[in-house]
């Protein structure tokens, strides 16, 4: 009983995630029976009892189905796994192949509430790198479009300028574990104070020389206001 409080009262845990990827891939794929799924995914075998306790699937006959709020979840975290696989591949010129891999690095980085910004930012896209459907978002149905970008590069703010950090490219794992000590972490407000001889930023009270290729890495959206 405690562990389904858990799982409905947590963000989602790993398994839980997992379950609901493996149960919207083989819905997309036409083929959503107990059996094709346990025989490809033989995780579900223990899965599946997890998640109809948890209230997130049910069994209607053979076929595996979502609950409306497994749904509602499944289709928030397909959006944002595909979205991140996107923006790695056209920003940060990950290859197809490394997209999906990555992507699943990014629950960590990108919180939900950027997703529409991501999203905007480029341009609604329908398909991830490997042609999957993007579930649309708000911001899709209502086309939002920005001239500006959304989301640029801590270097190309100005000096003097305020930012809210959106995500931190994962290049270099030691280097985020570093940031993130010194509470450099996505949706932290930052403000730019110098860019040379080294990237000042001003966190909190605290400020923080980076090199400029660490600032490359650091993505943000513009709070200051526009002069
Ligand atoms: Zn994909
Ligand atoms: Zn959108």
């Amino acid at each position: 009983m405690t562990k389904t409080v858990n799982l409905l009262h947590s963000q989602f845990d790993r398994d839980g995630e997992e379950a609901l990827g493996i149960v919207w891939s083989a819905h997309e794929q036409g083929n959503p029976t107990i059996q094709a799924i346990c025989e490809r995914w033989p995780q579900m075998r223990r899965l599946i009892p997890y998640m109809e306790r948890a209230n997130l699937l049910r069994r209607n006959g053979d076929i595996v189905e979502f609950t409306d709020e497994g749904r509602q979840r499944a289709e928030q975290l397909v959006r944002r796994n595909r979205l991140a696989e996107v923006l790695l591949n056209q920003v940060l010129e990950v290859s197809p192949e490394g997209t999906a891999y990555t992507a699943c690095l990014w629950e960590h980085m990108l919180t939900s509430e950027v997703t529409d910004n991501i999203c905007t930012f480029l341009g609604h896209p329908r398909q991830c790198p490997h042609g999957k459907p993007i579930p649309p978002g708000e911001c899709c149905r209502k086309m939002v479009r920005e001239v500006t970008p959304l989301v640029q590069p801590l270097t190309s703010l100005r000096v003097g300028g305020t930012g809210k950090i959106v995500f931190i490219t994962p290049r270099v794992h030691k280097r985020l574990d570093r940031l993130a000590a010194l509470g450099i972490v996505p949706g932290t407000e930052i403000s730019l104070k110098q860019k040379s001889p080294s990237y000042v930023i001003r966190c909190g009270e605290t400020e923080v020389a980076i090199e400029s290729s660490v600032a490359a890495d650091i993505f943000v959206r513009e709070t200051s206001p526009t002069k």
